[in-house]
């Protein structure tokens, strides 16, 4: 069983699995997609251009995939395709995984912390919340998330009223996002500097992915109507997530990586099964090996990876830029 004491020793011990060499007995961290909803219709989120029926994880099958984590000890993570803050089951989910003495962290796009969310949160003693942010600057953020300027400060004064309501120090809070072309890079320094008053590290991950928008969800034009170029396609990759990495969706559907969108990745279901014997089936073997000797195309979701792009001469890892509250800072 895992003994992590803080969030970042469930990633660090999924770094350990990520040379390929070996598999998680058990996952360090466990993704829960909730739902495959959103309040908002990001430009550059494939739940944007989603047909299929809107559905929400049970909440008995969530309590029987937490019961069974309970037991290893793992992250709890709610993000995903989705607005975690939108499940119908959200209280519950929340104090579950806690009654359980599980890490939680939560993504989400900030809209719905209301009052009555943020005592949820404080109360429970979650580990980690992250903001997810876009662009630069409050045009980007509202251009390609299709808001106004209203809800743009009503995220930031959300946040606020969380970060000044905390009086220790969970959750951490983090706001992260990513850049385009369209965004002046020169404001990187000052958007962290902007945000850092309320939040306890800002993140700049990377440049935003539309390749699956083009390839998989019909919007091949995407790039002329947002003026963006495509990224270069990198050979000879290899890619060993699979070997830490769970996600449940929200029919029961297990997958290995916590991005997968295409039922090709699909593990099992664990409405008649367990997430362990699930973990270790044959087909998880199976897309295991594929993924790990780099046979890419083989998946729908993988062959568009981002992972698997690099913006030219600018490269994806220059923009990792962060500080936090301690005043440490790594670009
Ligand atoms: S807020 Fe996040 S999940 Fe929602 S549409 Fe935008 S990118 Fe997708
Ligand atoms: S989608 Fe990307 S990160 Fe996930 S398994 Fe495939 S290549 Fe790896």
């Amino acid at each position: 069983m895992y003994k992590f004491q803080t969030f970042n020793d469930a990633y660090l011990e999924s770094r350990t699995y990520n040379k390929g060499e070996k598999v998680a007995g058990f996952p360090p961290y466990v993704t829960f997609e909730l739902l495959n909803n959103c309040n908002f219709q990001c430009l550059m989120c494939h739940t944007t251009y989603l047909e299929a029926e809107k559905q929400h994880l049970s909440l008995d099958l969530f309590k029987k995939a937490i019961g069974e984590i309970s037991h290893y000890g793992s992250l709890v993570r709610f993000i995903g395709y989705c607005e975690p803050l939108l499940y119908s089951h959200i209280e519950e989910a929340i104090s579950y995984v806690k009654s359980k003495n599980l890490m939680l962290h939560i993504t989400t796009n900030g809209s719905l912390l209301t009052e009555r969310m943020i005592k949820i949160i404080l109360d429970s003693q979650m580990e980690c919340l992250i903001i997810s942010f876009q662009g630069l600057s409050q045009e980007e953020f509202c251009f390609m998330r299709k808001v106004n300027l209203k809800s743009y400060n009503k995220v930031i004064s959300n946040i606020k009223s969380l970060y000044n309501q905390r009086t220790g120090s969970k959750p951490f809070i983090k706001l992260t996002t990513t850049v385009t072309e369209r965004d002046n890079l020169s404001r990187k320094d000052d958007f962290i500097k902007e945000h850092l008053q309320y939040v306890d590290e800002v993140q700049i991950t990377g440049f935003t992915h539309f390749v699956h928008l083009d390839q998989c969800f019909h919007n091949d034009n995407i790039w002329e109507r947002l003026k963006i170029s495509k990224p270069d396609k990198i050979d000879n990759l290899f890619c060993h997530v699979p070997n830490y990495e769970m996600l449940v969706k929200r029919d029961g559907g297990l997958y290995c990586c916590c991005g997968a969108f295409s039922e090709d990745m699909c593990m099992g279901n664990f409405n008649n099964d367990s997430l362990h014997h699930i973990w270790h089936s044959s087909k998880a073997e199976h897309i295991r090996n594929v993924i790990s000797r780099g046979d890419m195309e083989n998946f729908i979701t993988c062959s568009v990876c981002p992972i698997r792009y690099v913006y030219g001469e600018i490269g994806n890892t220059v923009m990792n830029a962060r500080k936090d509250t301690t005043g440490k800072y790594q670009q």
